[in-house]
C-alpha cells in the first residue's frame, strides 16, 4: 500500500515565500535572491515528505504565485493584452510576464490589468482565472514541471508531477469569444500536455498526477465527453507513464462512471468530504484501476480520526486488496498551516486544545502512521483514540447550556414581530429619515496610528485605559467628520478592529487564535483564520460600550455595527465533530445577544454584515437550498430579537444576486447595502425584477481605488437605481467599508456623495 500526498503548502513555514516576493517586487532583493528562496522552499518540502517515509511525493506543487497562472505560462495561454510583454520576458529568468499577469503592468509606457482572481471551489483561495480568446494558440512555452522533477532528482528524490488537468485547465478559464467551442481548444491544448508528459517520462518519472477537481461538479454531456477525449489522448500518446487522475473537495456522484472509465491507472476521490462514495466507487471500480483514498482532511487543523479511516481503508483493501491502494490526503495541504510544532506559545494555545490539531507536516505523518497501522504496527493508535475520545467530552467543548439553547430554538425566534410593511412605517416614523438617506458601510480608514495603537497595546507598550482613550478620540473625531459632512446615519469607525472576524472571534468562547498558522489566500497574501472548536457562546457584550459611546456624541442615528453568523463561520477553521449549520446557529445566538443589548443601550440601527454568504454556497446546485436554508435562518436568528422600530440592515459585497435573490429577501433585513458600482446598477436589476420590497443601498462607488468620483457620476449612477426601485426604498452609500482608504479622499468622495444625494431629493 502507498502513501501519498496531493500537494504541499509553499509558502513556507515562517512565509518566507511572501517576504521574497514582496521584497523583489519592491526591487529590494535580486530575481536570483527569490530563486534561491524558491529552490530552499521546495528542497526543504521534498526532503520533508521524503524523510517521512511518504511514497508519492508532489513536485510542481511549488508555484511563485498561483498554480493555474503556472498552466497558462506552461500552455502559452497569454492574454492578448500581455503579447507585446510576451515574447522577450518569458524565460525563466525573467518573470516579469509572470507577475505581470498576476499583478497587472504599468511601465515603459505599457499598461494592462491584471488577469482575474476568483476562489479556488469553495476554498479561501483565490487563482487567476485563464482567458481563452480567437488568437489564442497553445505551445509549450515554459516547461516549469520537468525543472521540478529534474531539480528534486538532483537531490536524489524521485517526485510525482502535478498538473492540473486540461479539461478543468480549461473549465475553470473564461471562454472570451463566443465563437469558441471547448472541444476545438482542447484539441489544441492537449499536445502541450503530450509534449510536456513525454519530455517527464523521458526524465524517468512513473506517476503523474492530473487534478481534475471539475469532476466533482455538475457537468454537461458536452463537457463529460472533454473528458472522455482528452484521456483517451493522453493515454495513447504516453502508455508507459502512470496517470493518477485526482478529483477533490466533493463527491463524483453522475460523474462516477465516466472517472472511472477513463484509461488512467488510478482515480483519486475525496472521502472527508464524500466518505459515502467509497462504496459506489468500489462497487464499479475497473479491474485494473488503482484507488488513492483520500483520508486526512487537506481543508482543516482537525487530528484524523484514525478508527474512522481505518474502516474505510480496510473496506478498499478488503474488496481491492492492498496493492491497488494508496492512503492520500484529501487533497493538497496547501489550505493547511505548516507545522503545529510551530505553535509554542501556551497562552494562545493550550496544550489541551493543540492535542486535537493536526497542520501539514503532522497530516504527514498520520498518512505514514495509518498504514503503519494496516501493516500491523498499531503503536500510534490508543493515543489516537484517546485524543478523540477526550474530545467527545471535554467540557471546554460541549456546553450543555448552548446546546439547550440550541435545542429550545423555535421557528418564532428567527421571526421579526411583524412584517416589513409595518415595520417600514413604524421605523420612518421614529428614524425620521430624508428620503436618499446617506450612510457608510462601517469602517473608516485604518492609519498607521490607529494600527500603531492596537500593536502597542499587544506589545504593552501602553495601558488598556491609554489604548481605549485613542480609540475614543479616533471615533469622536470621525463622528465629527460625519457630522460636518452631512450624513444621515452615521457609524463609529470601526477603528478598535483588526479584521471583522478576528474581532469576535476574540471575545467569544469557543474560538482559539494560532500565532503561526497562515494559509495562502492568493500570491503573496496569507490569511490566519481562527479556529472554532468548541461550542460558541458570547461571555460579555463585545461592541456596547464603542457604539453607545459614540451615539453619546450625536443625536443622529449611530448604526451598531456586527458581523453576521455565516460570515464568521465561513472565515474561520470550522470544527469538524457537528454540522456547519450547527455552529452557524451557535454564532447567531451570541450575536443575537449582541443585537439586543445594542438596542437596549439606545442604539437604534444595526447593521450584521455577511459578506459570505454567497461564497459559502455548496459546489452542486442540489445542495445549494440545504445551505441557504440554514444561512438564512442563522441571519434571522442573529437578528430577529429586536423590536419593529429597532432597524436592521446587512451588508454584502463582491456577489451575484440572481439567482439567490428569494434567499436574500428571506433574510428579510431592513435594510441591504451591496457593491454595485463598478457594475454600473447591473447587479441591481435582479432586485427590480423580483419586486424586492424592503430598502436598498446599492454601493454608488468603489472603495478599492483612491479615486474621487464627482457629484455627476454618483447621480448618474442614482437616476439608474430610481428607475429600477422606489425611491422611497433607496439609500446612498459607498460599495464596501472605508478602511483601506487615506482620510483625504474619503472626506472629499462623502462629500459629493452627499451632494449627489441632496440633489436626488431636490428632484423628487
Ligand atoms: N463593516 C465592514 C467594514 O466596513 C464590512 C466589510 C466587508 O464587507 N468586507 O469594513
Ligand atoms: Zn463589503
Amino acid at each position: 500500500m502507498q502513501t501519498n500526498i496531493l500537494g504541499y503548502p509553499r509558502i513556507g513555514s515562517n512565509r518566507e515565500l511572501k517576504k521574497a516576493n514582496e521584497d523583489y517586487w519592491a526591487g529590494k532583493i535580486s530575481l536570483e535572491k527569490l530563486q534561491l528562496t524558491a529552490r530552499l522552499l521546495r528542497r526543504q518540502n521534498w526532503e520533508t515528505l521524503h524523510s517521512a517515509g511518504i511514497d508519492l511525493i508532489p513536485s510542481n506543487d511549488f508555484s511563485y504565485y498561483d498554480q493555474m497562472l503556472d498552466m497558462c505560462i506552461m500552455t502559452g495561454a497569454i492574454p492578448s493584452r500581455f503579447k507585446a510583454l510576451k515574447e522577450s520576458l518569458v524565460t525563466p529568468s525573467s518573470p516579469e510576464l509572470y507577475f505581470a499577469m498576476a499583478r497587472g503592468y504599468q511601465k515603459n509606457g505599457f499598461d494592462a490589468t491584471a488577469m482575474e482572481m476568483t476562489k479556488w471551489f469553495d476554498t479561501n483561495y483565490h487563482y487567476l482565472v485563464p482567458e481563452f480568446d480567437a488568437s489564442q494558440q497553445f505551445r509549450l512555452l515554459y516547461n516549469k514541471c520537468l525543472e521540478e522533477f529534474n531539480e528534486a532528482l538532483t537531490i536524489g528524490i524521485h517526485t510525482k508531477p502535478v498538473l492540473i488537468g486540461p479539461v478543468s485547465f480549461l473549465l475553470l478559464g473564461k471562454v472570451k469569444d463566443e465563437t469558441l467551442q471547448l472541444p476545438a481548444l482542447l484539441n489544441s491544448l492537449l499536445p502541450v500536455y503530450i509534449q510536456v508528459l513525454q519530455s517527464l517520462q523521458a526524465a524517468g518519472a512513473t506517476w503523474i498526477q492530473l487534478d481534475e477537481p471539475t469532476l466533482v461538479l455538475d457537468l454537461t454531456p458536452e463537457q463529460q465527453d472533454l473528458f472522455r477525449q482528452a484521456y483517451t489522448r493522453l493515454r495513447e500518446a504516453v502508455p508507459g507513464l502512470k496517470l493518477l487522475l485526482t478529483t477533490y473537495f466533493g463527491s463524483l456522484q453522475e460523474n462516477t462512471q465516466l472517472a472511472l472509465q477513463l484509461p488512467v491507472d488510478a482515480l483519486h476521490i475525496d472521502l472527508v468530504r464524500a466518505p459515502e462514495q467509497l462504496n459506489t466507487v468500489l462497487e464499479l471500480l475497473p479491474e485494473n484501476l488503482q484507488l488513492s483514498l483520500g483520508v486526512v482532511d487537506g481543508r482543516n487543523i482537525w487530528k484524523n480520526n484514525y478508527d474512522r479511516s481505518l474502516s474505510l481503508i480496510k473496506q478498499a483493501t478488503a474488496k481491492i486488496g492492498q496493492d491497488r491502494v494508496s492512503i492520500a490526503t484529501s487533497c493538497s495541504l496547501l489550505h493547511t498551516p505548516y507545522d503545529l510544532e510551530l505553535e509554542t506559545a501556551e497562552e494562545t494555545l493550550s496544550p489541551q486544545i493543540k492535542n486535537w490539531m493536526a497542520f501539514a507536516r503532522q497530516k504527514v505523518n498520520e498518512i505514514i502512521a495509518l498504514r503503519d497501522i494496516i501493516n500491523g504496527d498499531t503503536a500510534s493508535l490508543a493515543a489516537n483514540q484517546a485524543a478523540m475520545q477526550e474530545k467527545r467530552t471535554a467540557a471546554i467543548i460541549h456546553k450543555p447550556a448552548v446546546k439547550a439553547r440550541l435545542a429550545a430554538l423555535t421557528e418564532a425566534d428567527a421571526r421579526r414581530k411583524h412584517p416589513f410593511s409595518t415595520r417600514q412605517q413604524v421605523q420612518e416614523s421614529v428614524l425620521q429619515l430624508p428620503l436618499f438617506p446617506t450612510t457608510t458601510i462601517g469602517s473608516f480608514p485604518q492609519t498607521e496610528d490607529i494600527r500603531k495603537l492596537r500593536a502597542d497595546l499587544k506589545k504593552g507598550v501602553i495601558t488598556k485605559e491609554e489604548y481605549d482613550n485613542a480609540i475614543r478620540k479616533a471615533i469622536q473625531e470621525s463622528v465629527q467628520i460625519q457630522e460636518d459632512l452631512h450624513l444621515d446615519v452615521l457609524v463609529h469607525g470601526e477603528f478598535e478592529r483588526n479584521d471583522m472576524v478576528e474581532y469576535f472571534g476574540e471575545q467569544l468562547e469557543g474560538f482559539v487564535f494560532t500565532k503561526n498558522g497562515w494559509v495562502q489566500s492568493y500570491g503573496s497574501r496569507c490569511v490566519k483564520p481562527p479556529v472554532i472548536y468548541g461550542d460558541v457562546e458570547r461571555s460579555a457584550p463585545m461592541t456596547v460600550a464603542w457604539s453607545s459611546y459614540a451615539q453619546s456624541l450625536t443625536d443622529k442615528p449611530m448604526k451598531g455595527m456586527l458581523t453576521g453568523p455565516v460570515t464568521i463561520l465561513q472565515w474561520s477553521f470550522v470544527r469538524d465533530d457537528q454540522p456547519r449549520s450547527e455552529t452557524a446557529l451557535q454564532i447567531a445566538l451570541a450575536i443575537r445577544d449582541e443585537v439586543t443589548d445594542l438596542e437596549k443601550a439606545g442604539i437604534r440601527i444595526i447593521q450584521v454584515d455577511e459578506p459570505a454568504v454567497r461564497e459559502g454556497l455548496p459546489l452542486r446546485k442540489a445542495d445549494w437550498q440545504t445551505y441557504l436554508d440554514w444561512a438564512v435562518k442563522s441571519f434571522r436568528v442573529s437578528v430577529a430579537g429586536v423590536k419593529d422600530a429597532t432597524q436592521i440592515h446587512t451588508h454584502m459585497c463582491y456577489a451575484a444576486f440572481n439567482d439567490i435573490i428569494s434567499n436574500i429577501a428571506a433574510m428579510d433585513a431592513d435594510v441591504i447595502t451591496i457593491e454595485t458600482s463598478r457594475s454600473q446598477m447591473e447587479l441591481l436589476e435582479v432586485f427590480s425584477t423580483f419586486r424586492y420590497p424592503y430598502e436598498i443601498g446599492p454601493g454608488v462607488y468603489d472603495i478599492h481605488s483612491p479615486r474621487v468620483p464627482t457629484v455627476a457620476e454618483m447621480i448618474a449612477l442614482l437616476e439608474k437605481a430610481v428607475q429600477l426601485l422606489p425611491a422611497r426604498n433607496i439609500w446612498v452609500n459607498p460599495d464596501c467599508g472605508l478602511k483601506t482608504r487615506k482620510w483625504p479622499e474619503t472626506e472629499q468622495a462623502l462629500r459629493n456623495m452627499v451632494a449627489a444625494a441632496r440633489k436626488m431629493r431636490s428632484e423628487q
